[in-house]
């Protein structure tokens, strides 16, 4: 194998010098290739300045009759191409002719151009000389040299890199993010000038991580960095913060209708739908805005606004939310009553009510649905509205979901191993639980764990934990069906289901919700609503059950189109065990019956 040749450029030496020099460095089995354009030393040529722009010559040897000469070439030179080696070959100080030596002796001189940028400093006379063989071995140790110092900075600029990029989106990391902030912050002190920030989070994207798994899920981050950075402008910035959030500083937005631009630039690009390795996906993300100086004027402070205000925005669906003021304090509170809640299931200080659903002909129980409550140590029994919606957001609803699920059914098999007549136990899965995690799984396990026979056990889920991913929700729904239980859509009316998948969906049951019950006999609106709700779910072959039902018109206004089942404080409240157990057992009974005074005489 021949070793590339390493090219050397020779400028300013005169023809002799010149041919000297190649037969020195040519010779033999030497490794190098000279190059002397013809232009003197004095102004570069084109094509010297062609072969040094190039960076194709490895040393530049730089001949001038004397040292003072030599200076006056080789700064010029130095300063273009600082990293170039540069030998000098330069006749004696007293070659000088006529003028005062400048510099006393060549060996001062050799010090003085070496301060000033040459490499090596060589008399002239040794080309002529038997030493002109050490011109070899210098030029070879001086491009050793510089390879090593390139592969160095290349070390360099790569661990750098690293150091400071995300290795799967190649985007900037929090590191990075947090030092350009900080540069842009302190120049805005000097120079007023305001800036936003954005904290986005992407919805869903656990899920499609769980589900679809993680080389999925890798692609779908890059794609999102890859659209975030399509939204902003070169000169802003987008970081993976890790997991799925990312943040941006927009550098110089004028206001917030502008940061709210582009923020809904990105809301949408996250929402156009995505394909990946076959996959048709569809996530979303969720953006929280804060500005400087109005939001804060350092790094902490408006990352902190701009992620309480994407909680917002998470919390109202998505899209996107500037921060305000009094989003601070709710927050706080949040933040306390998520770790609260954490010990409350540690201790195991949630415990189930149940509530009758009445069938409306019989007056039987029909099921009992379970509702979970907070029997807290301090503010007493604490209804699920005030935390439902903390653990789904933390994270901790997989855990509390699980909890309440295992109990129902734990319960209900209690229930029938001491002989009492039971029926299904509903529970109320939230859209958080559903699409997290395998719910089909943990079905599974929690009735064979308690050793419940699937057909004791209905599941309740609202409108929008169904139509979030239809295809999804289809898919789960047939096989939790195929376990043998039943699933009622809850809170129906509220939702925005689609009928066309409503009637895909392998579900027996619609729970009109409690806002069209109450409104019954006010509001004729609300009464068609519930009528047409009734004969759509048995158009459908499904069972129609209303929900809060307080009042006997209530309850004879909804026995005339054929409603199935009630379920309301008109019949009973959610109450413990063991004031249900007394319900079954017949010992106590309903507060009311739902047949009708008429039926019941007949
Ligand atoms: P939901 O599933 O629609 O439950 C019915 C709610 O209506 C219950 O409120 C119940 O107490 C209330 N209710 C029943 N009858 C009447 C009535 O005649 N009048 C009035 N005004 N209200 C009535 P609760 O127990 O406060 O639960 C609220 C919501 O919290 C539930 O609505 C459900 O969405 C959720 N939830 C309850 N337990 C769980 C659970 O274990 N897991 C999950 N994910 N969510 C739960
Ligand atoms: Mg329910
Ligand atoms: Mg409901």
């Amino acid at each position: 194998m021949t070793l590339p040749l390493v090219r050397i450029l020779a400028i300013g030496f005169p023809e002799a010098d010149l041919e000297k020099l190649r037969s020195i460095l040519t010779e033999g089995e030497s490794r190098f290739d000279l190059a002397s354009p013809k232009g003197g030393a004095g102004e570069l040529d084109a094509e010297t300045a062609e072969l040094l722009a190039s960076d194709s010559c490895a040393v530049l040897l730089l001949g001038a009759p004397n040292p003072a000469t030599a200076r006056k070439r080789l700064r010029p030179l130095h300063s273009a191409y600082p990293s170039l080696p540069v030998v000098v070959i330069s006749g004696d100080v007293a070659d000088e002719d006529g003028d005062a030596p400048v510099l006393p002796t060549f060996e001062v001189a050799r010090r003085a151009l070496k301060r000033e940028g040459a490499r090596d400093v060589l008399q002239a006379s040794l080309l002529s000389s038997d030493d002109a063989c050490v011109l070899p071995g210098i030029l070879a140790h001086l491009v050793e040299n510089r390879r090593l110092v390139r592969e160095l900075e290349k070390a360099r600029e790569l661990g750098l890199h690293l150091a400071h990029h995300d290795t799967l989106t190649g985007l900037p990391n929090r590191q990075l993010f947090r030092t350009r902030l900080r540069e842009l912050l302190a120049r805005a002190r000097r120079h007023p000038r305001p800036l936003a920030v954005f904290f986005i989070d992407l919805d869903r994207f656990k899920q499609v991580n769980d589900t679809l798994g993680h080389n999925l899920g890798d692609l779908l981050l890059i794609e999102v960095g890859r659209r975030i950075r399509g939204c902003i402008r070169e000169t802003d910035l987008v970081a993976r913060r890790g997991g799925d959030e990312f943040t941006v500083i927009l550098d110089g937005v004028a206001d917030g209708p502008s940061a709210a631009r582009v923020a809904q630039k990105i809301v949408d690009a996250l929402r156009e739908p995505l394909v990946l390795d076959g996959h048709r996906l569809r996530i979303g993300g969720s953006v929280g805005i804060s500005l400087s100086p109005a939001d804060g004027r350092d790094v902490e402070a408006l990352v902190k606004c701009a992620d309480i205000a994407m909680y917002r925005a998470k919390a109202r669906g998505g899209g996107f939310e500037f921060f305000l003021p009094e989003m601070g304090q709710r927050t706080s509170r949040w933040l306390d009553l998520e770790h609260e809640l954490r010990g409350g299931i540690d201790r195991g200080e949630f415990v189930l009510h149940y509530q009758p659903l009445v069938n409306i002909e019989s007056g039987r129980i029909a099921s009992l649905e379970a509702l979970v409550r907070w029997n807290h140590p301090e503010r007493g029994l604490v209804y699920p509205d005030a935390f439902i919606g903390v653990a789904e957001q933390s994270g901790l609803i997989s855990e509390l979901g699980h909890a309440v699920l295992l109990e129902a059914c734990r319960q209900n098999r209690e229930w029938k191993d001491r002989g009492l007549p039971i029926v299904p136990v509903a529970v109320n899965f939230s859209a958080k639980q559903f699409q997290t995690g395998n719910p089909v799984e943990g079905v599974r396990e929690v009735l064979e764990e308690t050793g419940l026979s699937s057909e004791y056990l209905d599941i309740e889920l609202t409108e929008s934990a169904i139509m979030r991913d239809p295809a999804f929700a289809t898919d789960t729904l047939r096989r939790l069906r195929d376990l043998g239980l039943r699933i009622a859509i809850d809170d129906f009316g509220t939702g925005h289901s689609s009928l066309a998948y409503l009637k895909r969906f392998p579900i027996t049951k619609l729970k009109i919700d409690r806002a069209f019950v109450s409104a019954l006999m006010r509001d004729p609106k609300d009464a068609a609503i519930c009528r047409a709700i009734i004969s759509m779910a048995h158009n459908l072959q499904l069972k129609a059950v209303a929900e809060g039902v307080e009042e006997t018109r209530q309850l004879e206004f909804l026995r005339h189109p054929g409603c199935d089942e009630v379920q309301g404080y008109l019949f009973a409240k959610p109450q413990d065990a063991e004031r249900t157990e007394r319900l079954l057992t017949g010992t106590s009974p309903l507060e009311a019956t739902p047949i009708s005074s008429a039926a019941a005489s007949s």
